[in-house]
């Protein structure tokens, strides 16, 4: 019996990657993203009641396709993000 999981969209082999720890309540963008993306793993959503550790990179497994095409989508937010803060 196989005890790997797999991606349920692109039927992939999950990896184990580390995410970034992302409290509070989720940009629209993103939230977006884990919906089209389910297994990108790029953030970890701790919620609002963030645990001790919360602010260090977490242990998430994800799928190279999501994450992949994830990011692709994000990318451009993360600078638009950038920006906002520098102004
Ligand atoms: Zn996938």
């Amino acid at each position: 019996m196989k005890t790997e999981f797999t991606c349920q969209v692109h039927s992939e082999t999950l990896e184990v990657g580390i995410s970034k720890p992302l409290v509070g309540y989720p940009s629209r963008e993103i939230a977006f993203m884990n919906k089209q993306f389910p297994n990108n793993g790029i953030y970890s959503l701790q919620g609002c009641m963030p645990k001790s550790d919360s602010d260090r990179g977490q242990i998430e497994i994800y799928c190279p396709s999501c994450k992949r095409l994830a990011l692709e989508y994000i990318t451009p937010f993360w600078k638009k993000w950038e920006k906002e803060n520098e102004e």
